[in-house]
């Protein structure tokens, strides 16, 4: 049976049981439930589910695996994690990630000054809070700020700009001075799609000449007791342990170094983020070649040894993953509203009492198709239909005999591609192509799957149902934006199957996996569609409770985020109506009435049952 690639992106977190997926913790409910559910509520349009227990157990890997490394390494220093905001700031996960990492002491990383904002609100006192990317002397202010507060904050620097303005400020005010990393800037250079932190030509960091200068400032100012940290941070989504080894090297040499230099304070390196997620469904291409042991093992392992060829005492480690810590918690369920190309459905088939032996010939085919005739019974197929196309064209056979034609070579096709489906023949593959059918998703890929779009970074996807019967329909999922971008398109490499099912009769949904990073905030408002109706779902012992829930905008909001008058609308709305000519004034009431109730609907499809 088909379950999507789960042994290979779930992590566990899912299993299929009769037919359904389910959570594999607690009370173990199924998607198909919470989501029927939700729906009760006349909720439509695609639904985001967060589950913190996820959250808990990535951070619980981290902790645990940089733990144990520690011990068996006999290393010196100690383990600190800060969740970088910008890869998820929404209020139910920042409040996830303070609930679970309250016994850890986790902390928030902040790369502008609203992500500093709401570090600064919520970290707890004793956590740490770490703070990179461009500053100008505002955001600099408010770090002072937050260290004035008894907060535990590093600011890194990215340059020797952002050093003087912390001079300047410290020079005129009395604020507690925050303490300082120096980001360094690295010759070595990530893998995968997101490496463009590290390089000669990099984006952020100090050279090693501008790292010298940097040392000097701090002496003169007096103030070289602050700097604590080296940062550095290689990309995101690293497919390959090879470059963080050769990056670990070289910001361990330059640490040894700077303490070397009088850098007393200097105690911590920061490895920033880049723990990769399995996002792949087919078994052929692996996203990353180590585990969260070898990679902690191999941080642990390599810094000790380092220090100890320098001389150096063991720095406390800091690490900034992001994507692994959030990207399970999120599972967006998109609602199919249509199949486009259903027309031929077996049900459809209406044979006649005495049919062409050709047509016979087919059902034949049909019926006994199997793994070792299958070629050969596809290619009679192709060849009978060739003629039945002919016997058309001749007037021989009518409309009715060329439909049933049409469907049974459909049908067998279709058993063939699934029947050969892990070893296809070239013929297939473009048999494949042609047939697949168009699966259209009320959602926006722009708003939900940005990284698709702009990046083609592929994100798990199944049906949540339907799971106990074999997909045989090779699927594109069609978005509803009016835009030829907002499409999965089949790709035969990696291909997705799903059921035929009749939405006139049951509602068909898919789920989207590992969206709980990045996504929610780069999504974009194409075609004016808005985040999803969001649900944070905790599992208990014996049944789950549905929290938390944030409906998506209105289509008045939607107007107004972008600067339209939300009366305004209305008014004109409205005043257009009442002028026209109804024949009974309830009907213009109740038309008024039904225009405001679509205006206070978001502006997600409603047409499934
Ligand atoms: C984006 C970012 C991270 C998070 O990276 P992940 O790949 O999500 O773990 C960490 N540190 C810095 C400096 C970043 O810019």
């Amino acid at each position: 049976m088909n379950n999507f690639g789960l042994d290979i992106w779930a992590n566990k977190n899912f299993i299929i049981e009769d037919g359904e997926i389910k959570l594999n913790y607690k009370s173990m409910p199924s998607l198909f439930e919470i989501v029927n559910t939700i729906r009760t509520d006349d909720v439509k349009g695609p639904l985001i589910l967060r589950f913190p227990h996820l959250i808990k157990r990535q951070i619980k890997t981290l902790y645990n695996y940089f733990e144990k490394a520690i011990e068996e390494n006999a290393y010196k220093g100690n383990f600190h994690a800060v969740f970088p905001l910008k890869v998820n700031q929404f209020p139910a996960v920042v409040a996830a990630i303070s609930a679970q990492g309250k016994k850890y002491n986790y902390g928030l990383e902040a790369g502008s000054k609203a992500e500093l904002i709401l570090a600064m609100s919520k970290t707890r006192n004793g956590a740490n809070i770490t703070v990179n990317g461009f500053k100008d002397e505002e955001m600099l202010t408010l770090s002072f700020m937050a260290a004035q507060s008894g907060q535990n904050i590093t600011v890194t620097i990215e340059g020797l700009n952002e050093l003087e303005t912390i001079i300047a400020i410290a020079s005129k005010s009395n604020l507690q001075i925050p303490n300082i990393g120096i980001r360094v800037r690295l010759h070595s250079t990530g893998s995968g799609i997101w490496a463009k932190s590290g390089g000669m030509d990099a984006k952020f960091g100090l050279t090693s000449t501008e790292i010298i200068e940097a040392i000097k400032l701090l002496k003169e100012a007096n103030i070289i007791q602050q700097l604590t940290m080296i940062h550095f941070h290689i990309g995101s989504q690293m497919s390959d342990i090879a470059p963080l080894k050769k990056a670990l090297r070289e910001a361990g040499n330059i640490y040894a170094e700077l303490k070397k230099m009088g850098a007393e304070a200097l105690s911590s390196i920061n490895i920033g983020g880049g723990l990769a997620v399995e996002y792949d469904q087919h078994e052929k291409s692996y996203a990353r070649n180590y585990s969260i042991d070898e990679f902690s093992s191999s941080v642990v392992f390599l810094l000790g040894e380092i220090m100890d060829a320098k001389n150096v005492t063991h720095p406390d480690i800091f690490t900034e993953s992001g994507r692994f810590i959030v990207a399970s918690h999120a599972v967006l369920i998109t609602p199919v509203l249509e199949l486009f190309t259903q027309d031929y459905q077996e049900k459809l088939l209406d044979f006649k009492d005495i049919n062409p032996p050709l047509i016979e010939e087919l059902k034949e085919l049909n019926r006994l198709l199997n793994n070792a005739n299958c070629i050969e019974y596809l290619h009679d197929a192709l060849d009978h239909m060739e003629s039945l196309f002919t016997l058309f064209d001749l007037g021989y056979i009518d409309l009715q005999d060329r439909s049933n034609a049409e469907i049974l070579v459909h049908n067998i096709i279709k058993k063939a591609l699934y029947l050969k489906s892990a070893n296809p023949t070239n013929e297939l593959e473009q048999l494949q192509v042609k047939l697949q059918e168009r699966y259209l998703i009320n959602a926006s890929i722009f708003q939900s799957l940005p990284d698709y779009w702009g990046l083609g970074q592929h994100f798990p996807v199944m049906p949540i149902h339907h799971l106990n019967t074999t997909p045989l329909r090779a699927a594109s999922l069609w978005d509803i934006t009016c835009d030829s971008d907002g499409e999965i398109g089949f790709n035969p490499d990696k291909p997705l199957y799903l059921h035929d099912v009749n939405l006139d009769e049951e509602d068909y949904f898919l789920a989207f996996f590992n969206v709980g990073a990045y996504q929610e905030t780069l999504g974009m408002n194409h075609n004016l569609f808005t985040h999803p109706n969001e649900y944070t779902i905790q599992i208990n012992d014996t049944d789950y409770n549905i929290t938390n829930a944030i409906e998506s905008k209105t289509i008045l909001d939607i107007l107004a985020s972008i600067g339209y008058n939300k009366d305004e609308i209305l008014n004109q709305l409205k005043s257009k109506l009442e002028k026209s000519s109804f024949i009974t004034e309830k009907e213009k009431n109740d038309t008024l009435a039904q225009l405001e109730r679509f205006l206070y609907q978001n502006g997600y499809l409603r047409t499934t049952n």
